[in-house]
């Protein structure tokens, strides 16, 4: 017999912030079942929170898996995270949320998870900020890297306080990611391209070599972005994104053969000095 689970809570996530208690409650359980199909987040990491009114956040609770949870797990805060409603408690992290609520009158939505590959780049430290994809320029401009911060502290959103008034999408050092958007469709949406794109960024930099836009091809992208009317919050500035135009000189590679060759002569040259001084 198919599971009634899936009849109360269908698989699908309209767009749009005005909507009900109700509403807004099971598309925050789908974000979360999407969340975790995708492997976004393991255990029960990660949380989704959205703005119910200008007073009031709906939440994931802590200690749950995303892709487990039920309209009436999650919990009501106001804007400084009091708990207003619910039997659950939520999750240490919703100071990052408050912090882009407060910062950012028109976002309704954040999602934060620990997808693998754009966690990777957050790891190392490196930002997704070259101008490689045509898609990433018009939606999202670049993703930069935020400061570690201590999850569970205020560390956490002090180290987000430079960067969520510019970006929609933010890598968090040696932690995940943190997303926003006018409705949590959005918001989930611009989770999903950060990690598509890490995961294109990481192929082309296994195949060793990246074509970056032009200046001159991200201003005709930039362009269209405004004839379309896209709803977008991303930063174009000097470095974001960096373009064929922008980019440091190429790095120069050789193999460990080559590079003994080089140290070899190099030796070579100063022994012969060294026998032709004394
Ligand atoms: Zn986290």
């Amino acid at each position: 017999m198919p599971s009634t689970e899936v009849h109360l809570y269908p698989d699908s996530l309209s767009p749009g912030a005005l909507k009900t208690e109700d509403e807004h409650r099971r598309d925050i359980c789908t974000a979360g079942r999407w969340i975790h199909e995708r492997a976004y987040v393991a255990s029960t990491d990660g949380n989704i929170s959205l703005r119910l009114d200008p007073r009031r956040i709906l939440t994931s609770p802590t200690g749950i898996s995303k892709g487990m949870m039920a309209p009436d797990d999650l919990v009501v805060t106001d804007l400084d995270g009091h708990k207003l409603s619910g039997r659950r408690n939520p999750s240490s992290e919703l100071g990052m949320h408050l912090l882009i609520y407060k910062r950012r009158p028109e976002v309704n939505a954040v999602c934060h998870a620990h997808p693998p590959v754009a966690t990777g780049y957050a790891a190392a430290g490196i930002p997704l900020n070259k101008a490689i994809l045509c898609e990433l320029v018009l939606s999202l401009g670049c993703v930069p890297v935020a400061r570690y911060g201590t999850p569970g502290t205020p560390e956490l959103a002090e180290a987000l306080e430079p960067l969520v008034q510019s970006y929609d999408a933010i890598l968090m050092a040696n932690h995940g990611v943190v997303t926003c958007g006018p409705d949590l469709l959005t918001a989930f949406f611009r989770m999903e391209t950060t990690e598509h794109f890490a995961r294109v960024a990481l192929v082309s930099e296994l195949l060793g070599k990246q074509v970056l836009l032009s200046g001159g091809d991200v201003e005709k992208l930039l362009a269209a972005r405004t004839r379309y009317g896209l709803q977008t919050g991303a930063t174009v500035g000097p470095d974001c994104p960096v373009t064929s135009d922008t980019a440091a000189p190429e790095r120069i590679t050789m193999t460990r053969r080559e590079l003994e060759a080089l140290v070899d002569e190099a030796v070579q040259k100063a022994l012969e000095k060294d026998r032709q001084q004394r």
